[in-house]
């Protein structure tokens, strides 16, 4: 169903990110591979999805940084001729008490989790309204909706993504550019290896599954709402959390 479609997918050196698009691959997509860290890992990725015959680029950019969002959506749309599906995956962590929270961390945060996923948003909505047709999947946290101690940054950037999904998901409607979020729960990745072990077993105790999920849960997930699956779901945010928010 989606053989042949073009997405961009931040962050996607790594983590949940690359799984999102190597998922995206496995079902025919095209998929530029965005990354700020390291160029090798992104084309390690890339590599990966042209051996399962789907064309990819990487694109170095910081999502915080309009200009560099700006080109990057360009060279996506250059490389493919379209840019059918946006996945808002790259984030960060700063985690610390409020008390002790340094205000450059706060920014951090919310520069890179949440005016990212505007920068990138605003950016794709020209070409997708063109179009007609587009999906921006944003990749928010179940923290965003419960909130979550030591992560005051964390949690309102990501509570700030589930607000813009809705704002994005009633403008981009009448384009049909559906616009949905999900919400990882305990995900093993890179970004969770930074716990301590006493905070992942208290994590661990809050999911009924009774166990973290993997990155390609939230992937599975993602594929279906760039899919013709999802045609009737917009302004939705999903959560992928074994139960833990209900
Ligand atoms: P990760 O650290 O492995 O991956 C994050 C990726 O984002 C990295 O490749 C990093 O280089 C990239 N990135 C960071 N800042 C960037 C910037 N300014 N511009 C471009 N790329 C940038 O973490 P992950 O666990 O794979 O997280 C992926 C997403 O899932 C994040 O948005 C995270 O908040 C969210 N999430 C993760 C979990 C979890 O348990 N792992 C739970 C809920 C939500």
């Amino acid at each position: 169903m989606l053989t042949g479609k073009a997405a961009l997918v931040t962050g996607a050196s790594r983590g949940i990110g690359r799984e999102i698009a190597l998922e995206l691959a496995r079902n025919g997509v095209n998929v530029a591979v965005n990354y700020s860290g390291s160029k090798e890992k992104a084309e390690n990725v890339a590599e990966e999805i042209r051996a399962l015959g789907q064309e990819s680029i990487v694109i170095q950019a910081n999502v915080a940084e309009e200009e560099s969002v700006k080109d990057m959506v360009k060279q996506t749309i250059q490389a493919f001729g379209s840019l059918d599906i946006l996945v808002n995956n790259a984030g960060i962590t700063r985690d610390n008490l409020l008390m002790r929270m340094k205000e450059a961390d706060f920014d951090a945060v919310i520069q890179t989790n949440l005016k990212g996923v505007f920068l990138c948003t605003k950016a794709v909505t020209r070409q997708m309204m063109k179009q007609k047709a587009g999906r921006i999947i944003n990749v928010a946290s179940i923290v965003g909706v419960s909130g979550n101690p030591g992560q005051a940054n964390y949690v309102a950037a990501k509570a700030g993504v589930i607000g813009l999904t809705k704002t994005a998901a009633k403008e981009l409607a009448a384009r049909n550019v559906l616009v949905n979020a999900v919400a990882p729960g305990f995900i093993t990745t890179d970004m969770t290896d930074e716990m301590t072990d006493e905070q992942k077993q208290a994590m661990q105790s809050m999911i009924p599954l009774g166990k973290p999920g993997k990155p390609e849960d939230v992937a599975r997930v993602v594929r279906f709402l760039a899919s013709e699956d999802s045609n009737y779901m917009t302004g939705q945010t999903l959560h992928i959390d074994g139960g833990m928010v209900m």
